[in-house]
């Protein structure tokens, strides 16, 4: 990370608050003032997702900061910043929410509506490998949720390569995406979350807010720490590094501060999973763009990887379909 930041190990003591973590976390250390790093020049921690727990009270947080991750999601798509904000708020929002859960697979988040814009969509593994996409026809211009995506919905899935993804749909109303994600929380899981979400061309940045499941939080604590979290501004969750901006928020609170997981821009797709689909569309539609165009050409939306299929290509994928049902892997 290379700020130079030691932070203290003292690892005998509450360790069983942490359980609800994965087995990931290594080490922690309380949160400290960090002054000597408040003034200035100092190297933001970027590329990475950080949880953090507020002891004894039963609240947990996590906060996320990309740059380079968020360029290499972004840079084979045509976006303009309404656009680029969604797309970031959505690829923060899914790396955080993977991160509350125990589970190998994916998460996908994805909005959909008949609005100007039609599709977006985000993904995160469970080793915040992530990509995202947004489709559109037509200006976007920025207003509420319903303005943008018309009637719409937000469907959040976790599909851990079981034959039945888990998944939680709620309406695409509201100002904001973060917002939509709140109220999913409070419907389905009755957790009080809060999420403050932001984007521009070079950041991308979350912070998270969960009181822990199956704790009976005070609430007044929940509304103390919430209060604490909304003075908040999107120029801080953007430009400060974790500990500066945990400190400016609850220093009055004893937060402990988990180590840094690292956040990567990842495509899935592959000449397998081309094949798969195409597969679906049946060989007479196959033969049909073959005899049009000579080859089928696929691109992917996520990373602008080119698959070529000419006739011998799709004569022995459909001919290997007959033979090996499952061979194409998915996950
Ligand atoms: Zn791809």
């Amino acid at each position: 990370m290379g700020m130079g930041v030691s932070l203290p190990c003292n690892a005998s003591a509450g360790l069983g608050k942490t359980s609800f973590f994965d087995e990931k976390i290594m080490a922690y250390g309380m949160l400290e003032n960090k002054e000597h790093i408040l003034n200035g020049n100092t190297m933001i921690e970027q590329e990475f997702l950080r949880r953090f727990l507020f002891e004894g009270v039963g609240v947990r947080g996590e906060w996320v900061n990309l740059t380079t991750s968020w360029q290499a999601a972004k840079q084979h798509q045509h976006l303009s910043t309404v656009e680029q904000q969604l797309l970031g708020q959505a690829l923060v929002a899914v790396v955080m929410l993977s991160a509350t859960i125990k589970f190998k697979g994916s998460m996908i988040l994805q909005a959909q509506g008949d609005g100007t814009i039609t599709t977006l969509v985000a993904q995160s593994t469970d080793e915040r490998k992530m990509r995202g996409l947004v489709r559109s026809r037509g200006e976007v211009v920025a207003g509420s949720l319903e303005s943008m995506f018309g009637q719409g919905r937000l469907v959040l899935t976790v599909d851990s390569g079981n034959a039945k993804p888990y998944q939680g749909i709620v309406p695409l109303q509201g100002e904001h995406l973060a917002t939509v994600l709140e109220s999913y929380f409070e419907q389905s899981e009755q957790l009080n979350t809060r999420l403050w979400l932001f984007a521009n061309a070079t950041h991308a940045a979350g912070l998270l807010l969960q009181e822990l499941p199956a704790q009976d939080g005070d609430e007044a604590d929940w509304q103390r720490i919430e209060m604490l979290a909304n003075t908040i501004t999107e120029a801080e969750l953007l430009e400060l590094d974790c500990e500066t901006l945990l400190y400016r928020l609850f220093h009055e609170e004893k937060v402990r501060l988990f180590d840094a997981e690292a956040v990567e821009f990842e495509c899935s797709c592959s000449r397998q999973k081309i094949e798969k689909t195409l597969r679906a569309m049946g060989k007479e539609e196959l033969e049909d763009i073959l005899k049009e165009r000579g080859s089928i050409e696929v691109i992917c939306e996520f990373c602008s990887e080119h698959y070529q299929f000419d006739k011998v290509d799709v004569e022995t994928f459909l001919l290997a379909e007959g033979v090996n049902h499952d061979s194409a892997t998915v996950h």
